[in-house]
């Protein structure tokens, strides 16, 4: 029966992919039959036994070379001055591990190629910003709520300070979720917490293999990035992190599902609950945060007031029990509320702010914010590393890296480059 949902979303998905453009989506997948069933095995790996591998893993060596000579970065060594300017924000879906499975030319293969980037393109962004000069800000640390002359609460920009010479840049990482549809096609299946307390990722090579690693994750790089360029994160802040609930979050089947409410369901979300729990304190200990993407991955434009509503309170009880409050709010399809946030306030918006989100996140052509005047809430664009931008936009994200030195061609599907 769950199925069924999963066939449902994913029509919506692929509707709502195929009418806008500029939109943040997870992958379609138009059969949902064969995914289902690739979800269950990773659940029951089970956070400790992975952790088990993953010190293994460690002792064998890959990681453990850089932590005897961790770099250090000294925050009284660099002059810090006030940041006014833009805060540029850049947003990643989940990372290509394997494109030999991403883009085997099944039915996925263009919707990845569209809205993804490969693990070696990740890198070499990751180098190519830090060397740009940028360094890394919380979301949560640009803006803030107080209240104005009258006594109403409003959004204002925070005091930001950055060491002279850098410019702010802002991380988000969409469906963190390892939806049991795209793990298969060449993604990790969940992070784990290692000996170290470290995060690792699980998951399985092309020949079916369980493989444990730091290098194959958005989330594991990044983390690895900083410990070995310690001045691209001033604060320690990484990213954060957008999750709906529909899958569970972080690879862990945490959710309900209205078509099995049987005990066995229950205990094994329980189970689920209980093992990412610890994963969710180790990303916080590394400084990632966490954002709504919805429960249910819903479109915010085309949804009624009541639908969103449920979904809500769904998205609170399963996800932000979890992680805890969040003011951040990531728009599925990068579609805005009531269809326009920027002009009005309609009745979605205003519902979703009263739940406490103050900073609303679409996609866009440029890092824009604006401050709303009319409500306490703040709306921002973000622009989007992936197959459709290496392709089509290759000026617009010249500040960040060339799409020439990132695009990996060679594994890509071949389809047209406007720079070629
Ligand atoms: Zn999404």
């Amino acid at each position: 029966m769950h199925r069924l949902l999963l066939f449902v979303l994913s029509a919506a998905l692929t509707v709502s992919l195929a009418g806008c453009g500029t939109a943040a989506a997870p992958i379609a997948s138009g059969s949902s039959e064969s995914s289902s069933s690739g979800a269950a095995a990773s659940g029951s790996a089970g956070a400790s036994s992975a952790a088990d591998s993953a010190s293994s893993s460690d002792s064998s060596g890959s990681q453990s070379a850089s932590s005897e000579q961790t770099p250090s970065f000294d925050p009284s060594s660099v002059n810090w001055v006030d940041w006014t300017g833009t805060v540029e924000h850049l947003f990643f879906h989940p990372v290509v591990a394997y494109p030999e499975l991403a883009f085997d030319g099944d039915n996925m293969s263009n919707g990845i190629d569209d809205w993804m980037v490969t693990v070696d393109e990740y890198d070499k962004i990751l180098q190519s910003v830090y060397d740009k000069g940028y360094v890394l800000v919380d979301i949560n640390r640009v803006w803030h709520e107080t209240t104005d002359a009258s006594g109403n609460p409003v959004m204002v920009r925070s005091e930001l300070k950055i060491p002279e010479g850098k410019k702010p840049l802002i991380f988000s990482f969409d469906d963190v979720n390892y939806y049991p549809y795209m793990i298969k096609d060449g993604f990790t299946y969940k992070l784990i917490v290692g000996d170290n307390g470290q995060i690792w990722s699980w998951g399985k090579d092309p020949q079916g293999k369980e493989v444990i690693s730091q290098d194959l994750d958005a989330v594991t790089i990044l983390d690895k990035f900083v410990r070995e360029h310690p001045d691209f994160s001033p604060y320690g802040d990484k990213g954060c992190l957008s999750l709906t609930g529909y899958e569970g979050i972080l690879g862990y089947r945490t959710m309900t599902e209205k078509e099995d409410q049987s005990a066995a369901h229950e205990a094994n979300r329980q189970k689920e609950i209980a093992a990412v729990k610890p994963v969710i304190a180790a990303l916080k200990a590394e400084g990632w945060t966490f954002g709504s993407h919805t429960w249910g991955h819903i479109n915010l434009s085309t949804h009624s007031l009541a639908a969103v509503q449920a979904d809500t309170k769904k998205w609170f009880d399963e996800v932000g029990s979890l992680v805890g409050p969040t003011d951040i709010l990531f728009y599925p399809h990068g579609a805005r509320p009531d269809g326009d946030d920027v002009n009005k306030t309609g009745p979605i918006f205003k519902y979703l702010q009263s739940q406490g989100f103050r900073v609303f996140c679409s996609v866009g052509i440029e890092s824009y914010s604006k401050i709303k005047t009319d409500i306490c809430a703040v709306i921002c664009d973000r622009l989007h590393p992936d197959g459709t931008t290496l392709r089509h936009q290759r000026d617009r994200y010249l500040k960040f890296y060339d799409a020439k030195d990132i695009m990996d061609v060679s594994v890509r599907p071949q389809r047209d480059i406007d720079w070629k």
